[in-house]
C-alpha cells in the first residue's frame, strides 16, 4: 500500500472533480484526486450555464443570467441560489483559460447563449462552446453555403440528417459523405483525429472534400479534427479548402471527452495534482481531529491517503455517487443521507416524458451556503468536506441544460470556503 498525505482528497475526476483539483492546486493547496469516467468523457465540450427554464414549461433562454435571477427566486434550493453571478463568471473563467493553456481554447462572450448545430440537425443553447465549433454560431444564423461533410463509416453523424432537418430553415446547407482517406470499416473519431496530426493527411482530406466544396463559405466536420492540436488541424484545413471550417459534436463518446481528459491528464500533475487515475475511493475513515484516511485503488486498495480535507464531486447515478437501490437511493463513498422522493407517489408518472422531469432528477445531498454535505440531523456532516457538481440536490441539470456550468462553479466555491477554512488552520 501506498501511502499519500495532502490537503485535499477529491473524489471524482468529471467536470466538478476536474474543476475542484484545479482550482484547488491554484490555491496552493497539496491535492490527491481519484475517480474513473464521468460525464465528461461522454459530453459535447459545450459548457452549459443555464439554458432551460422553467423546465416544465419548456422555456429555452438566449440570456442565462437574466434566466438565472428567477430560477434563483422559484427554486430557492437551487445550488445556483448559493452562488452569485460574478463568483460563477469568475469560475468559468478560470476553468477556460486552463484549457486555453492546455491548447484547448472555448470560445462565446459568456454574456448570451450560443446557438450551435448538433448532429441531430437540433440548435442547442449554450454559453461557452471549443472555439473549432464557434464558427457554427455564424454559419447558422446568416444561413451562408455550407458543406456538412459525414464519411463512410462513421456512426452517428448523417449529413443527410443534418440537411433533412437544419436544412428545411437552411437551403444553403449540403452535405457529402466521403471516405476518410487511409481509413477503412468502421471508424472512431479518436482515430481520424489522430490522423490528421499528419499534415499530408490534412491534404488528402481536403483533397476528397475540394470536389463537393461549391460555393460553400463554411465547412462542417463532425469533431474529429485533431486532438490538443485541433486549433492547427482547424485552422489549416480551413486554408486549404478556402473556407471556414467547424465543428459539429459527435454522439458519445466524442473527441472532446478524449480532449478534456487529455488536458487535464497534461495540465493538472503540472500543478502538483496527484492525480490516482481509473482508481476510486473504496474506504473512508473520518478523523474527530478533522481529517479523513481514504483507501483508493482498483480492483483492490492501492493507495492510502491521509488528507486534511475532502471533496466529493461523485455525480449522481450515471458517476457512481448515488445509488439506487430497494428502498430508497444513498450516497455511495460516506452514506451521507440524500434529499430523495419521499414516496412511491412521487415515484411513478402518468407521463414517461413529462417535461417537469421526475423528482429523482433533483436529488442529491444536502449542504450549506459554503457547499458542506448536510448529515441524517441537518447538521454539517464533517466540518472539512464539501460537495460539488451533480452530487449536489435540487437541480436537475439535463433539463435546465446547466452541467458543466453548475459541476465548474459550485467546485470553485466549495474549494474558496475550504481554502478560507484551511488558511483560518483548521
Ligand atoms: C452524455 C452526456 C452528455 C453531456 N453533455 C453536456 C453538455 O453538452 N453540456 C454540459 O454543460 N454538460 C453536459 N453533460 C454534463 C456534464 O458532463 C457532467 O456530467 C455534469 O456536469 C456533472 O459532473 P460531475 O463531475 O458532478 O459528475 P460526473 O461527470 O458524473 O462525474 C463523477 C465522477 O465521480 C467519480 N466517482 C464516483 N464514485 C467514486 C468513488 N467512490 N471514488 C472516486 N471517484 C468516484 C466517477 O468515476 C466520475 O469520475 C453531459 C453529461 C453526459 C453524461
Amino acid at each position: 500500500m501506498i501511502d499519500i498525505s495532502c490537503d485535499v482528497m477529491v473524489i471524482g475526476a468529471g467536470h466538478a472533480g476536474m474543476a475542484a483539483a484545479l482550482f484547488a492546486a491554484q490555491k496552493g493547496l497539496s491535492v490527491a484526486q481519484a475517480g474513473t469516467t464521468g460525464g465528461i468523457d461522454f459530453g459535447s465540450g459545450f459548457i452549459d450555464v443555464l439554458g432551460v427554464h422553467p423546465t416544465a414549461k419548456l422555456l429555452e433562454h438566449d440570456d442565462p443570467w437574466s434566466a438565472m435571477d428567477s430560477l434563483r427566486r422559484e427554486i430557492p434550493d437551487h445550488p445556483y441560489a448559493r452562488l452569485k453571478t460574478d463568483e460563477i463568471k469568475e469560475s468559468l473563467r478560470e476553468f477556460i483559460a486552463f484549457l486555453d493553456a492546455q491548447g484547448l481554447p472555448y470560445g462565446g462572450d459568456g454574456k448570451s447563449n450560443l446557438r450551435l448545430p448538433t448532429p441531430a440537425g437540433t440548435v442547442k443553447r449554450t454559453c461557452r462552446a471549443p472555439q473549432t465549433m464557434i464558427p457554427g454560431a455564424d454559419a447558422l444564423a446568416s444561413k451562408a453555403p455550407c458543406l456538412a461533410v459525414a464519411f463512410d463509416g462513421l456512426k452517428g453523424f448523417s449529413g443527410h440528417q443534418l440537411t433533412e432537418t437544419l436544412g428545411r430553415h437552411w437551403p444553403a446547407l449540403k452535405s457529402a459523405t466521403i471516405r476518410f482517406p487511409g481509413l477503412d470499416g468502421e471508424l472512431f473519431p479518436e482515430h481520424m483525429a489522430l490522423a490528421l496530426s499528419d499534415a499530408k493527411r490534412r491534404e488528402a482530406l481536403a483533397e476528397a472534400v475540394r470536389p463537393h466544396l461549391g460555393d460553400a463559405q463554411y465547412v462542417a466536420f463532425p469533431a474529429m479534427l485533431g486532438i490538443l492540436d485541433c486549433t492547427k488541424v482547424t485552422t489549416h484545413l480551413s486554408q486549404l479548402l478556402g473556407a471556414t471550417v467547424f465543428e459539429i459534436p459527435t454522439l458519445p463518446p466524442p473527441i472532446m471527452g478524449t480532449r478534456l481528459r487529455a488536458a487535464f491528464d497534461r495540465g493538472l500533475p503540472v500543478l502538483g495534482v496527484r492525480t490516482l487515475s481509473q482508481k476510486t475511493v473504496r474506504g473512508t475513515q473520518k478523523h474527530p481531529s478533522g481529517g479523513f484516511t481514504f483507501t483508493v485503488g482498483g480492483a483492490r486498495d492501492e493507495y492510502r491517503v491521509s488528507a486534511r480535507s475532502a471533496i466529493l464531486a461523485t455525480g449522481r447515478f450515471f458517476g457512481k455517487g448515488l445509488r439506487q437501490e430497494m428502498h430508497g437511493i444513498r450516497e455511495t463513498v460516506f452514506d451521507i443521507p440524500v434529499a430523495q422522493p419521499s414516496g412511491p407517489d412521487e415515484w411513478y408518472s402518468q407521463e414517461f416524458f413529462d417535461p417537469k422531469g421526475h423528482p429523482a432528477d433533483r436529488s442529491g445531498v444536502r449542504f450549506d451556503s459554503s457547499f458542506r454535505p448536510l448529515g441524517p440531523d441537518g447538521q454539517v456532516y464533517h466540518q472539512n468536506l464539501r460537495a460539488a457538481g451533480a452530487i449536489l440536490c435540487g437541480h436537475d441539470w439535463i433539463r435546465e441544460k446547466c452541467g458543466t456550468g453548475l459541476a465548474v462553479a459550485t467546485a470553485w466555491k466549495a474549494v474558496q470556503s475550504l481554502t478560507e477554512q484551511l488558511e483560518g488552520g483548521n
